[in-house]
């Protein structure tokens, strides 16, 4: 946990979250600002800032986001229509939270171009 970190906080519950899926490693909520029908944000319950810091985090716990992943695309009836998931990291991919999360978006046919 970092004391300054949102989604920290909202791991915590003190920061209100739209829950759609949770176990030991994994915590995950609605996108406060949806750009897909569904758009949840899959997140560790440890905290790395992003995708270049996880050498600090037991692959377990990342294999357990990608599998989170997949049973929330499921609970959310995109699992055959398709969905995306990604992971911005840095200036240039436009991170905003430094915690480690991953976008999970469909519900809606996607562009190729991934800009
Ligand atoms: P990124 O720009 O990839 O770092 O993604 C951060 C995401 O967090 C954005 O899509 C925001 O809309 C989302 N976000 C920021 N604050 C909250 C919040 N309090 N609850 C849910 N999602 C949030």
């Amino acid at each position: 946990m970092s004391d300054n970190c949102l989604f920290c906080k909202i791991i915590k519950g003190d920061i209100p979250s739209d829950k759609v899926y949770e176990d030991d490693h994994c915590y995950a909520f609605r996108d406060i600002n949806p750009q897909t029908p569904v758009h949840v944000l899959v997140v560790p319950k440890r905290h790395v800032a992003g995708l270049n810091d996880t050498e600090a985090m037991p692959d377990q716990e990342l294999a357990a986001c990608l599998h989170a992943a997949r049973q929330i695309a499921q609970q959310e009836g995109v699992g055959e229509s398709g969905y995306r998931l990604l992971s911005n990291c840095g200036p240039h991919a436009c991170q905003s939270v430094q915690h480690l999360h991953f976008h999970l978006m469909g519900g809606r046919q996607m562009s190729e171009n991934m800009d």
